[in-house]
């Protein structure tokens, strides 16, 4: 490991520059996940009073790492933590209660639960991490032992105690007794690394220097057990397959889940694991990925018998608690955020996208801790009460309600036809905005960036081509696990014609892409939709023109009527399946690609109008937006609409004809 401290762009101010050096920390994944660790440094501010006082600056809670600014740092008076070190007992409420009254600044975020373990640390700056190669070496049986092979005594090392104040009250003990004037950190077996320096460059440069010493050393010792060659990707599985067996992990925990499957060299080495089911079941490399892995991958596809073991799992650590400190504990839901098989490899599990995606990140570091471990004579994790002490941690637990209630459609998959612009893409907004993972797919090859979001994929996708859609439908199950919701918003309007000019090929283009593409999409979404946790919803784009057709538009209102006589025959065949079909009939949308100004200004001049009235040529004199239906096809696939199927909805400003 290289330092990446750049003298030229590290500022010099003793806050910058721990700012500066806790991104440092925090942007290198081998270091730090995903919220984990933590850096502070000591300095002296001036307060109202005038007077100077010492101050501790410790990362702020919500905070990352990887991108904290200066104002992330909470300061706290370091007078006021002294004393608080001397008590003797104090329980996480009371602690917590306790930084947060010792802070200069009441409007500075929480600090962190370590906020008095640096305190006592006798130097200006600290750097905390959970890095790989430490966990690795600090879960095996002798890896006391092995932390004295690597740092001899330049390190303090302390056995594993919980986060928070019993962990402080234990370095207050063994710091004094192992420190010396060599000492540059503390290793926290099961946990993690602590360097310490003058500065922030000297705790970062002891950080990397340590980090360094360990990779070697690791590298020296696993090189002879280095197994073959990784093998291929694994092979892809029916996307049925998937969507059922995340019915039913949804089914477990109560909502609906976002399931991800990975399936690259790494993963695919690790379950052909003949030894996969010991490994696998040890535990978690550092307390704190319990919160976003479980205790234990589930193995197979035995959903209920994880479920059955989870239950057990707490029960057991419920009732010791009850009798230890009489908690009263809630059990969290209990479906597996990791699945481990040698078919499908590894499957994460998560509220939305970006919590599989998180489960994935840390379940990726740990089949390298863990195989890393079993090379040096055997991966061992902590104990599972002390897992369980940390997983119903009242301070964790709070770390996932600070996301807040999960939004209308967290855990949902939408596809989305036409999604890179118009209507199609104001639909994709308004369902990722509600929470829903959503696949897009378009013709334009933007439509793969159409939007950045870990809960957005986007494929470029001939609607009219029933094997493109296929493929597109496999990677997007694969991304995200199955599907609920389908808007049918891709669609074509040919050049305006009378009939007895009608072109063929233009009729024929219609009929193509507004309705025989939907009848093929409808064949290849039914088993998903079936599939669904929460069931199956489609809303379908239709047109004014099906109940008030226009002259010179034959094409277009045939294949809307077409569209929409589909659908509802979709609504009579899906109800007993659980699975919503509804249509919503916009008029006169002119922020879409079907639309430009040159044509707009050509139809208004037809109509002797300007542009302005003749977008307003309705009864409520209001203009349609894309956003606008997009939101009543976000209200139609809600709960509110539980008892709607086959209605057909204008929204159109109001026309004489359709009233
Ligand atoms: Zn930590």
């Amino acid at each position: 490991m290289h330092s990446r401290w750049d003298p030229h762009s590290a500022p010099v101010h003793p806050l910058e520059q721990a700012a500066y050096g806790a991104r440092l920390l925090g942007s290198d994944p081998s270091l730090v996940l995903h919220g984990g660790g933590n850096t502070s440094v000591k300095t002296t501010a001036t307060d109202v009073t005038g007077e100077d006082i010492e101050v501790l600056y410790v990362k702020g809670s919500g905070y990352d790492l990887a991108s904290i600014p200066p104002e992330g740092f909470t300061p706290l008076r370091m007078a006021r933590l002294r004393e608080l070190l001397i008590v003797p007992r104090l329980t996480d409420p009371q602690m917590v209660n306790e930084l947060r009254c010792a802070r200069l600044d009441a409007a500075a975020p929480d600090p962190s639960v370590e906020a008095l373990l640096h305190a006592l640390l006798p130097f200006p700056a600290v750097q905390h991490s959970h890095a790989d190669v430490i966990v690795t070496l600090t879960n095996l049986a002798d890896g006391e032992q092995r932390i004295r092979e690597v740092f001899g005594d330049e390190v303090v090392v302390v056995p594993y105690v919980m986060p928070g104040f019993d962990l402080a009250a234990t370095v207050a003990d063994c710091w004094p007794q192992q420190s010396h004037a060599g000492t540059v950190g503390l290793v926290l077996l099961n946990h993690g690394l602590f360097t310490v320096g003058a500065d922030t460059r000297q705790a970062y440069q002891r950080h990397i220097e340590l980090i360094d010493r360990a990779e070697r050393y690791l590298a020296e010792h696993t090189a002879a057990a280095a197994g073959p060659p990784a093998p291929q990707d694994l092979p892809s599985i029916p996307a049925v397959e998937l969507a059922e067996l995340r019915q039913r992990i949804s089914a477990a925990a109560g909502f609906p889940m976002i399931v991800s499957r990975h399936t690259g060299p790494t993963v695919a080495s690790f379950v052909a694991r003949p030894d996969l089911a010991a490994v696998a079941t040890r535990g978690p490399a550092t307390p704190d990925h319990i919160i976003r892995t479980k205790l234990k991958p589930q193995l197979g596809v035995d959903v209920d018998g994880y479920r059955q073991q989870y239950a057990e799992y707490f029960d057991r650590n419920a009732t010791r608690r009850a009798a230890l400190d009489r908690s009263e504990l809630t059990a969290l839901d209990p479906a597996p955020r990791v699945l481990l098989d040698p078919r499908l490899g590894m499957l994460t599990v998560g509220r939305q996208a970006k919590d599989a995606d998180i489960a994935a990140d840390i379940y990726h570091h740990t089949i390298d801790i863990i195989t890393a471990g079993e090379a040096l004579g055997g991966y061992r994790a902590l104990d599972e009460s002390h897992l369980f002490d940390v997983e119903y941690w009242d301070l964790e637990q709070a770390k996932l309600r600070r996301a807040g209630t999960p939004p209308m459609f967290a855990g949902q998959v939408a596809l989305v036809t036409g999604a890179a612009s118009g209507i199609g893409r104001a639909c994709a907004a308004a369902l990722l905005a509600a929470g829903a993972a959503v696949m897009g797919l378009d013709l334009a090859d933007s439509v793969t960036e159409t939007f950045d979001a870990a809960g957005y994929l986007g494929a470029q996708v001939d609607v009219t081509d029933p094997v493109a859609v296929d493929a597109a439908l496999l990677t997007g199950v694969g991304r995200f696990g199955g599907l609920d919701l389908v808007v049918v918003s891709a669609g074509i309007f040919a050049a305006s014609a009378p009939i007895a000019e009608l072109d063929a090929g233009d009729w024929r283009r219609t009929m193509s892409v507004n309705v025989d593409s939907v009848a093929n999409l409808f064949r290849a979404v039914h088993p998903l939709l079936v599939r669904s946790p929460v069931g199956g919803r489609v809303a379908v784009i239709a047109s004014k023109n099906v109940p008030a057709p226009g002259p010179g538009a034959a094409a277009y209102s045939a294949s809307k009527a077409a569209l929409t006589q589909l659908s509802r025959v979709a609504a009579l065949e899906w109800a007993p399946d659980g699975i919503r079909v509804n249509l919503v009939h916009p008029d006169a949308v002119f922020d879409t690609g079907l639309w430009n100004p040159e044509l707009l200004a050509e139809r208004a001049g037809r109509y002797g109008m300007s542009v302005q009235d003749y977008k307003r040529r309705n009864l409520l004199r209001t203009e349609v937006s894309s956003d606008l239906v997009a939101a009543a096809v976000v209200r139609l696939c809600s709960d509110e609409f539980a008892a709607t199927t086959g209605a057909q909805l204008p929204i159109d400003g109001g026309s004489d004809r359709v009233v």
